[in-house]
């Protein structure tokens, strides 16, 4: 668990801050009294810290002091303190924190809560740099570095291109305007025949005052822009806000992927999938079906159903792992596809499954409900997503029609060879 340092004399606002930390963000907080306490813990801290939060007021030691001790052991620092002064805000700064906030703002905790998972996130998240200056790229890789982003950097639009064609996982470009070769605006817009604006956020750097250059920047294609001289803290701030874009859409994709009662992915986010799974052969697609779950409902009313559905997603999600995509199809009816499967090997895999549900009870209230799936399996090489489908289907329905609680192959002749005893309910 990411733990954060509360640098904090007042125990009332230590408690306050310990509580945003665990409760929001589910991080540890680990409070300090005074800097000398939290000079130790820093010592020893393995792994680091996340953040610390930081009060410049403390028994032992006072504001830049507090702030010169702490720098050594390189953790990202948010300042809080309980009046805005703009000299010491500019100090701060200067002693490269990662914002400087003032305690009592309504705002705060908010802010405090956005920093830290930015923090968090950040790590994951590699920003590309352009800019034919290596000094320039300098200054920008240690601002990005102090949020804890990943930098690689290009000193040209070409090497850009060829370091996005490498490295697909980069979702953040700075890039500079003038560059010899390629400028700015026209590297943006060659990447944006192929990479979106929710999948790589471009944010252009555009020197001196020329309006006509941010405009430039926007119409190729750029999510942002930043015009030269910036401040530290808009630098920051823009980029948060980039970044928090991207995970929106982000999320609002996955939302839409996904079953809402049982979070599996739907059946037009699998189809939407499919193609790319299909080249990497054989392939095996399951057709699984919960055997008189009707009954279920009948007996337990519909809410027991909900919850056995959501159970039993729960667990052929950790049985298939990410070896495949599962889907839930309909009403109690899911799919999985299973790339470089043959018909034996997702045989023995679907039947480990059968077995594992009907051996693992299904916990509703006081109530412990049996569950068995029947399951119908089609492989191939050749065939087209469509006929495996069709074919693991009738196979399901051979299953059912076998007495349920067993996996049958599409080649009839497996039926009977995976009969399995039905469990009584
Ligand atoms: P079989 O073994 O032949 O598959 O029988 P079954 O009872 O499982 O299948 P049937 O198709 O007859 O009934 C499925 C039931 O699933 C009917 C429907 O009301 C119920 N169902 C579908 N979606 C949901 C859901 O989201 N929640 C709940 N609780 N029930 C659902
Ligand atoms: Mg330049
Ligand atoms: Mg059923």
């Amino acid at each position: 668990m990411e733990r954060v340092l509360i640098v904090e004399d007042s125990l009332t606002l230590s408690r306050g801050l310990s509580r945003l930390v665990s409760a929001q963000l589910g991080m540890e907080p680990v409070p300090a009294l005074s800097l000398r306490a939290a000079c130790q813990l820093l010592d020893q801290a393995d792994p680091p810290f996340l953040a610390a939060l930081v009060d410049l007021h403390l028994p032992d030691a006072q504001g830049m002091e507090v702030l010169d001790a702490i720098a050594p052991f390189g953790v990202p620092t948010i300042v809080l303190t309980a009046t805005f002064d703009d000299l010491t805000r500019r100090e701060a700064i200067k002693r490269q924190v990662v914002e400087y906030l003032v305690k009592d703002s309504p705002a705060v905790a908010d802010f405090v809560v956005r920093l830290l998972t930015r923090l968090d996130r950040n790590r994951r998240q590699r920003v590309l740099v352009v800019d034919d200056s290596r000094l320039v790229r300098h200054a920008l890789r240690t601002l990005l570095e102090r949020q804890n982003l990943r930098v690689t950097e290009a000193s040209c639009g070409q090497e850009a291109l060829a370091l996005l064609e490498q490295a697909p996982d980069i979702r953040v470009m700075l890039t500079d305007f003038n560059m010899p070769g390629m400028s700015g605006d026209q590297l943006t817009h060659r990447i944006r025949q192929r990479r979106k604006r929710q999948d790589l956020a471009i944010i252009g750097i555009s020197a001196g005052d020329s309006e006509e250059l941010t405009s430039r920047f926007l119409k190729s294609g750029a999510n942002d822009f930043l015009t030269k001289p910036f401040s530290d803290e808009e630098f920051n701030l823009r980029l948060m806000q980039n970044l928090e874009y991207l995970e929106h859409i982000a999320e609002l994709r996955d939302t839409a992927a996904r079953d809402h009662l049982t979070s599996l992915y739907n059946r037009r986010y699998f189809f939407e999938r499919a193609p790319a799974l299909l080249r990497q052969t054989p392939v095996a697609v399951a057709m699984l079906d919960i055997d008189h779950f009707k009954r279920v409902n009948d007996t337990w009313g519909h809410g027991a159903g909900d919850e056995v559905l959501r159970q039993v997603s729960r667990l052929i999600l950790a049985h298939l792992g990410d070896t495949g995509m599962v889907a839930r199809f309909g009403g109690e009816e899911f799919c999985a596809l299973l790339p470089r499967t043959g018909a034996a090997e997702a045989l023995e895999r679907m039947d480990h499954l059968r077995l594992f549900i009907e051996q693992t009870a299904i916990v509703y209230g006081d109530e412990d409900l049996h569950i068995t799936l029947s399951i119908g399996i089609a492989a191939g090489e050749e065939e087209t997503l469509d006929q495996l489908l069709r074919a693991s289907d009738e196979a399901l329905y051979a299953a059912k029609e076998g007495g349920r609680n067993r996996v049958v192959d599409r080649a009839p002749a497996h039926a009977e060879a995976w009969h399995v005893r039905e469990v009584p309910r």
